[in-house]
């Protein structure tokens, strides 16, 4: 995967996810086809945490199950970072279980959000190409 595309309208949806959750990160899951994301899935994030997140087993289950149902796969897992860069952190890459999805991480550090995409591949980081469709 050299990029990952996503709509206007899910970005703005992310966006809005991680405002309302500020000061807390939040997280969820991108469900798409390849690698263009259609639809979004706001998760819990069980630590409550300003600097670190993780979902909810349970919900992560049906959600897995939602999406097979639908024929989606995940295509990304997305979580904010309320106090600190678009990049993933030491924790975040200890944690990324996945090597096939991309990680969207959600800035809230400077006026404007900023919003960035990785792959995290046995421990090595590469921005993917975020490519924003209307
Ligand atoms: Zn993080």
């Amino acid at each position: 995967m050299d990029s990952i595309i996503i709509s206007h309208k899910d970005i703005d949806d992310i966006i809005t996810h991680a405002k309302e959750g500020y000061p807390e990160e939040v997280c969820g899951i991108l469900a798409g086809r390849d690698n263009e994301v259609l639809h979004v899935y706001r998760m819990t994030n069980t630590e409550h945490s300003p600097t670190s997140y993780f979902m909810d087993p349970k919900e992560q289950f049906r959600v897995m199950k939602e999406m097979r149902n639908k024929g989606l796969k995940m295509v990304g897992i997305y979580h904010s970072h309320p106090v600190a860069e678009a990049y993933p952190s030491s924790r975040d890459v200890s944690l990324a279980f996945y090597d096939d999805v991309a990680y969207l991480i959600i800035s809230l550090l400077y006026k404007e959000p900023i919003i960035r995409a990785f792959e995290i591949k046995e421990s090595k980081i590469r921005e993917l190409k975020l490519e924003i469709k209307e």
